[in-house]
């Protein structure tokens, strides 16, 4: 990638600090170049629900005399990130784009948060999602819909769409997402961008606004592989807040990159359903397997019976855990409470009436049926052995491959409207990220190509437990190989 011709904000950040380092540019021109992009495409786009007030240039400042000093530096120092509104933020309204939250201001941050805050990065604001991160299209927000930067009649993906839209946008260099059914992975394709989900459990859950305890995971969101590995590193770790987090060693992730991939096996899955997918995006995987191969890599057939159930399973599994967490909001302990009430009960009814959103309310509705005396058998058990299926055939064909390659999503960003009242279908469209979720294993989607009217389209790996540094080996080495020139956006 020639950067001659590159605005600062385009640049990835592990780019930035080495040229930071070098005496190119200045922390202070970094800044400068993502809060002018910010105030020239964010009335377009609306990817933030709050932009953040700290004195970014003060900051910035200080870092730089630092560099002068010739002090050591993190790599995130000073560096703009953005927060998907799920995290809770010390101090900064957090809204997890829900009325229920509209004026909720956490007293506590996240530990995902905190650790970005202590490398010292910077908060350029809490983006737009769906609510309670239920949705792939980020039309499910209070606050309205954000706009894909590659097409502004285009959705930008869901449920972390504030976030992919602010970084590809350049309104940030890099953003956290959360990743329950495909949130990280589905906008980061949509977009043109990285995002990586990591195993379930090893990034903290503390401090996210809970969806679907036993699938939610925070990941990074960001230009390109090396910049997912400097994130990884940062918000990875065992935090005794968090019950399921793992308490495992972690690997240096820089030291998987720039590696060969030659002989390692990558397994395509001969039950996938390729054709629900546009043609293009058929074209444009077959593409990115071709260039694995090219690479060295050895392309192995594996078979997954039950992945055709996966949708089906989720969508059981995460409303029943919905309906049970979001139990908590009920106008007395958290935001918002309805004003003409008539006894407790109506306080109840009217509160949740007036602040879920509709999509929210019908999880609620699915995930308490399925729970239900004499529904619970039926659903929410059946469910849960199709998933322990899905989980052992991973196990087994992770015996035969490293890796195993799908596409992100059946298609390119949709257009705004065009999926919102047909939920069915929206849900089959996380029919290749789901699995992942399902069986709590690492996924990445790295962009793959761009559609003949310059849609991105990402390419997804997954690998086994806790093996995200294999994860970023090949998607590294996929990237590097690929070489993908992005067509220039038209804002
Ligand atoms: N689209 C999926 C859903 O609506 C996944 C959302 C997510 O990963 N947060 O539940």
């Amino acid at each position: 990638m020639g950067s001659f011709a590159m605005n600062l904000y385009e640049l990835p950040i592990h780019n930035l600090h080495q040229k930071r380092l070098s005496g190119e540019v200045t922390t202070v021109e970094i800044v400068q170049s993502i809060l002018k992009r910010l105030e020239n495409v964010e009335e377009k786009l609306h990817s933030f629900i709050t932009l953040s007030e700290d004195r970014h240039l003060d900051l910035a400042e200080k870092i730089d005399h630092k560099i002068s000093q010739k002090e050591l530096i993190h790599s995130l120092e000073g560096m703009p990130i953005a927060i998907k509104d799920i995290f809770s933020t010390k101090g900064i309204r957090t809204t997890c784009a829900s009325r229920f939250l509209e004026n909720y201001v956490p007293p506590f941050e996240s530990t995902a948060t905190e650790k970005l805050k202590e490398a010292g990065s910077l908060l350029v604001g809490k983006t737009n999602m769906d609510e309670f991160a239920m949705g792939s299209s980020t039309e499910n927000s209070a606050f309205g819909v954000t706009r894909n930067p590659w097409n502004v009649d285009r959705v930008p993906g869901g449920s972390s769409g504030g976030s992919a839209s602010a970084v590809s946008s350049g309104q940030s260099l890099a953003a956290l997402g959360t990743d329950t059914g495909g949130s990280i992975r589905q906008p980061a394709s949509f977009t043109g961008i990285v995002g990586l989900k990591p195993t379930y459990g090893r990034v903290s859950r503390w401090g996210m606004v809970a969806f679907a305890s036993s699938f939610d995971q925070a990941g990074p969101m960001t230009r390109d592989v090396e910049d997912a590995a400097i994130l990884l590193q940062t918000i990875a770790g065992y935090d005794s807040r968090d019950a399921t987090s793992l308490e495992v060693d972690i690997p240096d992730y820089s030291q998987f990159l720039n590696q060969s991939i030659k002989g390692m096996k990558i397994g395509v899955i001969k039950e996938l359903d390729l054709s629900s997918c546009d043609s293009e995006v058929v074209r444009i995987f077959q593409h990115n397997i071709e260039v694995l191969k090219d690479a060295g890599a050895e392309i192995v057939e594996i078979s997954m019976p039950n992945i055709s159930d996966a949708v089906a399973t989720y969508y059981v599994i995460a409303p029943c855990e919905a309906s049970s967490n979001l139990g908590r909001y009920d106008g007395v302990r958290y935001g918002q409470r309805a004003k003409e009430i008539s006894g407790l009960l109506d306080m109840y009814e009217k509160s949740r009436d007036e602040g879920f959103g509709k999509e929210v309310k019908m999880r609620i509705l699915i995930g308490t049926f399925a729970l239900s005396a004499g529904y619970y058998d039926a659903y929410y058990l059946k469910a849960q052995k199709v998933q322990n299926l899905i989980r052992s055939q991973y196990h087994q064909a992770f015996q035969a491959v490293d890796a195993i390659a799908t596409p992100v999503a059946p298609t390119a960003a949709y257009k705004i409207g065009e999926m919102i009242n047909d939920p069915l279908k929206m849900y089959l469209g996380d029919a290749f990220t789901i699995p992942a979720n399902l069986a709590g294993i690492p996924g990445i989607s790295v962009p793959g190509g761009f559609t003949n009217n310059n849609l991105p389209v990402g390419f997804q790996l997954l690998t086994s437990h806790l093996e995200e540094g294999k994860l970023l080996k090949i998607a590294h080495c996929f990237q590097q190989s690929l070489q993908l020139t992005k067509p220039k956006m038209s804002i």
